[in-house]
């Protein structure tokens, strides 16, 4: 026999931290906590809030408080309370068909059995318990039934069957996400594989245990914990971490009020300083855990602490009180199971599990369906999100397409453009210029006079127009041809060029005529610019069958101040006047043209 039957009757109260709370002005949760850490106190807080009545009409909450005050008063243990308990939850049932209160009242009742020493009919009132609320697949309510029977199971020492339980238990806790009570479960099952002397599986199911009780504040439940821990490091050799954790809970027991963990976790204390080679001082507070004990009627924990004191006893070599510890164990021992209540709890165990292997495949299947509808809905969200994918790819591929497009276009623009500035300077410049001597034209030559006769000052800024002309230029050609000819005036167009330099602007009229526009270059300037030209084109040479020819010209010079009227017609009359005089002055000259005359 070991420790962990205590911890099944702690566990009780474990069981029914794990109910939903309900919505009563009379605060179940707290309630709870209080019923499971200081339970005399929850006793007495249950009693007056049911002399109260603070629940009225409200079957679930006093069935509630009822089975959390029925949870202290196992652990107390206080028969009197837990009496009182049972017969409120048996009424409520009757009169309101509440087969869960009923099945509390039972759950309770075989709890208490068993800690008195009758198994049989505390696993078959369990059982019963259970099997009463077989109709009800609330995952809450089955995980109560799981854990009392796994309590229950563990406590006649029946491991193997009630770890079956625990592990259910646990598993239909987890999924639920609520620390607190997944905690008491693993204490449950650590309690069970502790009894079935597993401490290297129970260990860390303690610690988890313990470390989600502190995490949730319920340092009363975690200091639990760690005295059942202590008694199982005691048996993987780490006493010392044991004595320090039984102080803890010793601690706890007596601060919440709780003499039964006090004592139990003495027990622990007495187990480590034995490990620890300090038997006398183990056996000193062993004896005294066993005085208090005797005090209450919890038969299961005396014995307990009775085989703790055997231990000592052999080791110290006190024959005489360990026999007397024996003997007394033995008179405490519990009855058997009569093998017509073992055909009961079968029979009981039997419908309990077929109905928990139904629902269990219920929700099998329950869970497979919920599977197949999720895989579906995320096959479906797959399938829109590549759809999406795919569009968006499509307008992505679509912009960039039309980006591309654009740029091409504007490229396409801006060549465009730029060809047709080419084309129009091209024709700009073919419409301006002289094609057989690069020349302005005439028309150039128009353009730039109307350009200078704009000027604010024309009339006195000393504008000049020289008008060339070749000197019986037909017998030239008659000489040489038309293409000798083109030669002598493209030599001649050269000549001019190179005399004007940046004072005038040369060009060809047309035929063997040219005009040099010298704008705000005076007149005396134009008149040596006159002279200049004639004799460059004096000086040009021209081969023509073996000999040389020479050609000159005759100009006329107009000066604008000496024109009528400042317009481009006159200027050209003016000059063409005075053109003609060199001509017909004899040829090879420059003729100024005369002052108007005056009116
Ligand atoms: P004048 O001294 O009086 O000016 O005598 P001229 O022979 O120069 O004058 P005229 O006007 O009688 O002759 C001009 C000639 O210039 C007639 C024409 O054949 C020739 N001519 C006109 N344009 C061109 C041209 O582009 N190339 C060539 N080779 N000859 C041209
Ligand atoms: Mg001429
Ligand atoms: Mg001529």
């Amino acid at each position: 026999m070991t420790f962990a039957r205590w911890s099944v009757a702690t566990a009780t109260w474990l069981i029914a931290l794990a109910a939903v709370a309900d919505t009563v002005p009379f605060d179940l949760q707290a309630y709870r906590l209080l019923a499971a850490s200081d339970r005399a106190a929850g006793i007495a807080q249950g009693r007056a809030a049911l002399d109260a009545g603070v629940f009225g009409d409200d079957t679930a909450g006093e069935r509630q408080l009822l089975w959390y005050m029925g949870g202290a008063a196992v652990g107390m243990p206080d028969d009197v309370a837990l009496g009182e308990v049972v017969l409120r939850l048996q009424s409520l049932g009757a009169a309101r068909s509440d087969a869960v209160a009923l099945a509390y009242a039972d759950f309770l009742r075989g709890a208490r059995m068993i800690d008195l020493g009758d198994s049989g009919e505390g696993l078959a009132t369990t059982l019963r318990g259970a099997n009463r609320i077989e109709e009800s697949d609330d995952p809450q309510l089955r995980a109560t039934a799981a854990s009392e029977l796994c309590r229950a199971f563990s406590a006649v020492d029946k491991s193997d069957q009630a770890l079956a339980h625990c592990r259910r238990y646990t598993s239909i806790v987890r999924p639920l996400g609520d620390s607190a009570v997944i905690a008491r479960a693993e204490y449950l099952e650590a309690v069970v594989l502790s009894r079935l002397d597993r401490p290297a599986e129970a260990i860390p199911l303690w610690q988890s245990a313990r470390e989600r009780f502190l995490a949730r504040g319920l340092g009363v439940l975690a200091d639990r914990a760690a005295g059942a821990l202590a008694s199982d490091l005691i048996s993987v050799g780490r006493g010392d971490d044991a004595l320090a954790l039984a102080r803890v809970a010793e601690r706890a027991g007596r601060d919440g009020g709780n003499p039964i963990s006090t004592y139990f976790a003495q027990g622990v204390a007495a187990r480590a300083l034995l490990a620890l080679g300090r038997g006398e001082e183990g056996a000193s507070e062993v004896a005294t855990a066993i005085e208090g004990t005797r005090a209450l009627n919890q038969p299961t924990v005396l014995a307990e602490l009775l085989s703790v004191q055997v231990q000592l006893a052999e080791a110290a070599g006190d024959a005489a009180l360990a026999q007397r510890a024996q003997a007394e164990i033995e008179s405490l021992s519990t009855e058997p199971i009569s093998d017509a209540q073992g055909a009961t709890i079968a029979m009981l165990e039997q419908r309990y599990v077929a109905r928990e292997q139904a629902l269990r495949i219920r929700e099998l299947e329950q869970q497979n369906e919920h599977k197949a509808v999720a895989l579906e809905q995320s096959r479906a969200e797959a399938q829109r999100r590549a759809e999406a994918l795919r569009d968006q790819r499509l307008i992505l591929v679509l912009a960039v397409l039309g980006c591309v497009a654009l740029v091409v276009a504007l490229a396409s623009m801006l060549l465009l453009w730029r060809s047709q500035r080419r084309v129009a300077a091209g024709l700009r410049a073919h419409a301006y210029r002289d094609a057989l001597t690069g020349l302005d034209n005439r028309r150039a030559l128009f353009e730039a006079i109307d350009a200078v006769l704009a000027t604010p000052d024309a009339a006195t800024a000393g504008h000049c127009l020289i008008l060339v002309d070749v000197d019986r230029f037909k017998a030239i050609n008659d000489r040489g041809g038309h293409p000798f000819g083109d030669q002598v005036l493209v030599g001649i167009a050269g000549a001019l060029r190179a005399v004007a330099g940046t004072r005038a602007q040369v060009c060809r009229l047309g035929g063997e005529e040219f005009a040099l526009l010298c704008p705000r270059l005076g007149i005396d300037a134009a008149c040596a610019l006159a002279e200049a030209a004639r004799d460059a084109v004096r000086a040009l040479r021209f081969d023509l069958d073996g000999g040389v020819e020479t050609v000159s010209v005759s100009l006329g010079v107009a000066p604008l101040d000496r024109c009528a009227s400042p317009d481009a017609t006159t200027w050209m009359q003016c000059a063409d006047r005075a053109l003609y005089e060199a001509k017909s002055g004899g040829r090879d000259r420059v003729v100024v043209a005369a002052e108007p005359a005056l009116p």
